[in-house]
């Protein structure tokens, strides 16, 4: 069940996004969900899928609401286009403050490709290990 009207926030970015009245790289739309690039990429596909109405966070979805179920509809598409069904991706959403969430308007994020962040963490990781071998050479064989 569906139980939204269209609705717009006047101050939300995406409710801009999706009346066109902000610009953005559409890859996908439907009857109840959008979905564009991500204006900052933390991989090379990163997609954002919104609902089409504005509800802020993933809490003020309705419990008997199927859009949820139409965002991963939406997704498995998106995937398919992207050519990533496969290979695999990564579908997330944040939740509130605390969850990273920045923009209040519900959206799912859809990453695939060469993620940033694992870059990042296994570059980290990758420096510490070097870093330890380092100084156990430097401090010499142990007694
Ligand atoms: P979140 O932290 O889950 O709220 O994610 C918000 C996402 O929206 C971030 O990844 C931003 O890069 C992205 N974003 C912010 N403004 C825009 C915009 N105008 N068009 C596309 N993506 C945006
Ligand atoms: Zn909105």
């Amino acid at each position: 069940m569906n139980n939204h009207m269209t609705d717009y926030s006047s101050d939300c970015i995406f409710c801009k996004i999706i009346q066109g009245k902000l610009p953005a790289r559409k890859v996908y739309e439907d009857d109840l969900t959008m979905a564009f690039w991500d204006a900052n990429p933390t991989s090379p596909i990163h997609i954002l899928i919104v609902p089409k109405t504005h509800i802020p966070t993933l809490n003020d979805v309705a419990q008997d609401d199927t859009l949820m179920c139409r965002i991963g509809q939406a997704a498995q598409k998106i995937a398919k286009d992207f050519g990533v069904a496969e290979s695999g991706y990564r579908l997330f959403i944040n939740v509130n403050r605390g969850g990273g969430q920045v923009v209040f308007h519900l959206h799912a994020h859809l990453v695939a490709g060469n993620d940033v962040g694992t870059f990042f963490i296994k570059a980290a990781i990758g420096t510490a290990i070097l870093w330890r071998k380092l100084v156990s050479f430097v401090k010499g064989p142990k007694r």
